[in-house]
């Protein structure tokens, strides 16, 4: 028996009914991890997720819950550690987009990503952080974006959310690093989901054209990443940020 690189782990992917979060998902099964995870609207497509997760022999369940509400994120977490018994691994995913100029943008836009993105953040690494101090092991990987480095003409909301993650990141490697808590972030660059195969053909090619691997990334791309700084091979890692980008930002 060949072992796997998040075998017996407990995973709680926040996000997981589409995208790359589903990606992550897929990922951990495959590398033996359980996995509790949420999703806001799909509920079809995490009843879906959650029997293919089940098929590759772990143990998998879906909630419904809304990341940007702080209550709820407590009694999810509380359900899945009723469920699963503790939590080894937290990944931050849940997140949306609100595009407009400043000119343009609502305080409901802005209200709406920082929460969805931001806080979301705040409320599951406040209610994790019980059950990894009692065990004295953790990591925590959180999806930022090349865009929260960067910026971006038309997503300051989105840019200022993934930013924040950045620096909660890090003040949280520093606060927990002390009882092995790992804290980490993911900036994914260009990463091709059903969301971007809606777009224009032309539009997507010339995306492609400016990164230096010349492709759009795929959810599987991110997820290698995060998997890595999920298990014991990355047990030297925290408080860092791990561009997946294809090089677009160098
Ligand atoms: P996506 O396809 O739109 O999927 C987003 C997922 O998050 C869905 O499963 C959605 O659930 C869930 N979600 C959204 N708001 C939620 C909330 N308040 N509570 C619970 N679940 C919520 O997006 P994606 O492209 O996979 O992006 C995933 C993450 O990667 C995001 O944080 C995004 O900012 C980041 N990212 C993406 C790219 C990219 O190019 N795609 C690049 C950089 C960073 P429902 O289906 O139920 O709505």
């Amino acid at each position: 028996m060949t072992m796997k690189l998040l075998d017996g782990k407990i995973a709680l992917i926040t996000g997981a009914s589409r995208g790359i979060g589903r990606g992550i998902a897929l990922k951990f099964a495959e590398q033996g991890a359980n996995i509790a995870f949420s999703y806001l609207s799909s509920v079809e497509k995490g009843m879906e997720l959650e029997k293919e997760l089940q098929a590759f022999g772990v143990r998998a369940k879906g909630y419904r819950a809304d990341a940007a509400d702080f209550k709820a994120s407590e009694e999810l977490v509380n359900m899945v550690i009723a469920d699963f018994g503790t939590i080894d691994v937290l990944v931050n995913n849940a997140g949306i987009t609100r595009d407009a100029l400043l000119m343009r943008m609502s305080e409901q836009q802005w209200d709406e990503v920082i929460n969805s993105n931001l806080k979301s953040v705040f409320n599951f690494t406040k209610a994790v952080q019980k059950p990894m101090l009692k065990q004295r092991k953790g990591s925590i990987i959180n999806i930022s974006s090349v865009v929260g480095i960067q910026g971006n003409a038309g997503q300051s909301n989105y840019a200022a959310s993934k930013a924040g993650i950045i620096g909660f990141t890090k003040s949280i490697a520093l606060e927990l690093g002390s009882r092995n808590i790992r804290c980490n972030a993911i900036a994914p660059g260009f990463i091709e989901t059903e969301m971007t195969a809606a777009l224009d053909a032309k539009v997507v090619e010339g995306w492609r054209e400016n990164v230096p691997l010349k492709r759009g990334g795929t959810s599987e791309d991110v997820a290698n990443a995060v998997a890595f700084l999920a298990s014991d091979m990355s047990a030297y890692i925290t408080g860092q940020v791990l561009n997946v980008c294809g090089g677009m930002l160098t």
